[in-house]
């Protein structure tokens, strides 16, 4: 660019990447209710030390964020700490109870300018719900983010149901519990022409399925968490209670489809679940800890050591994934960051390395 310093100081980025920030689609900052498993400023600190520049934090804080009250303070609070852009996500059901549907339009057109619903921590059960969000939701152009989960077939399981599980003697869960509502989602998505997307994969299956809908034009957009392109049902062995997530460590098959899903783009986006307890909460036996996992501080490691070294990612891909960039991720939530991957080594043309 030809760019003279003059007085500026000039910073030796030899050897370094400077990216856009990242968006971080799916976080628990649990503020308000437990504040003392994280706050948004906690969060926020946390967010922004593993490269992030906007979180999404879910509503299953207590209250509820089902009202622009909530989402407004959540909002506010965020702005408050000044770290990170905070885009709260609102409840699609009155205090997440699945009954009737949260006044979405308020939220949307409120401070907070909410343009994402999600029922999360648990799935939206009652099939008509999600046909009236994804309906409704299309008058504000936002999107309903879903957990995929069938309760009737997860009630008390404790790990994936697989070889592990029959070993540990552990109730399993298995994969058609997530699949099946994947598949439900992808139909209703169809139906209504709605934005869909779907909260951390975690299987074969559920990749597939996606796969397919996107082939035949369904709107849908999906993401994965670090620790299921990461980690596989074979830590539950050791019955430590941080490797319980929900959905949970699947096996090395479906870690295996997580990363090629993300490398072929059919998951759009790496998001982190960053879920936060109290340590006397989670520090207990597996069977009656609570599932959660942390994730902002260690996404961008994972990325680079598990996608990006072994070859599923470019750089620049990893970039997208994480909502740098021109990303699904970053779309989603509207807060579209221009530009791209830039690279700050020297080279001929570049010789003092500015970043370009
Ligand atoms: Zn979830």
């Amino acid at each position: 660019m030809g760019l003279e310093p003059g007085d500026a100081e000039v910073v030796d980025c030899d050897g370094l990447v400077v990216s856009p920030g990242f968006v971080d689609l799916h976080v628990h900052l649990r503020e308000p209710g437990r504040e003392d498993a994280e706050t948004i400023e906690t969060g926020s600190r946390a967010a922004a030390l593993g490269g992030y520049t906007a979180v999404c934090p879910m509503p299953n804080t207590d209250p509820v964020a089902d009202n622009a009250g909530v989402v407004e303070m959540v909002a506010a609070r965020g702005r408050e700490v000044g770290l990170v852009d905070v885009f709260p996500v609102g409840a699609v059901t009155l205090g997440q109870r699945g009954a009737e549907l949260a006044e979405l339009g308020t939220m949307a057109h409120s401070a907070a300018r909410v343009d994402c619903f999600s029922d999360d921590g648990r799935p939206i059960r009652e099939a008509r719900l999600l046909r009236l969000a994804l309906e409704y939701a299309q008058a504000f152009d936002a999107v309903i983010a879903d957990h995929a989960e069938d309760p009737s077939l997860t009630d008390g399981a404790q790990m994936h149901e697989g070889e592990v599980s029959a070993i540990l003697g552990l109730q399993g869960w298995p994969a058609a519990a997530e699949e099946m509502v994947v598949a439900r989602d992808l139909l209703l998505a169809e139906l209504t022409g709605g934005r869909l997307h779907l909260c951390h994969l975690s299987t074969a299956g559920s990749v597939a399925l996606v796969r397919a809908a996107r082939a035949r034009g369904v709107l849908v957009t999906a993401e994965a968490a670090p620790h299921h392109f990461t980690l596989t049902d074979e830590l539950a062995r050791s019955f430590d209670p941080v490797y319980k997530v929900n959905p949970p460590l699947r096996s090395k098959a479906d870690v295996e489809a997580i990363r090629t899903a993300l490398a072929d783009g059919t998951v759009d986006a790496i998001a982190t679940d960053h879920a936060p307890h109290a340590r006397e909460d989670k520090e207990v036996e597996w069977a009656s800890a609570p599932p959660g996992m942390l994730g902002l501080e260690t996404a961008l490691a994972l990325t680079i050591t598990e996608l990006v070294e072994p070859g599923y990612l470019r750089l620049g891909q990893a970039v997208e994934r994480s909502g740098g960039a021109h990303s699904a991720a970053g779309n989603l939530h509207g807060s579209r960051r221009e530009g791209e991957l830039v690279s700050c080594r020297r080279g001929p043309g570049n010789p003092k390395g500015v970043p370009r």
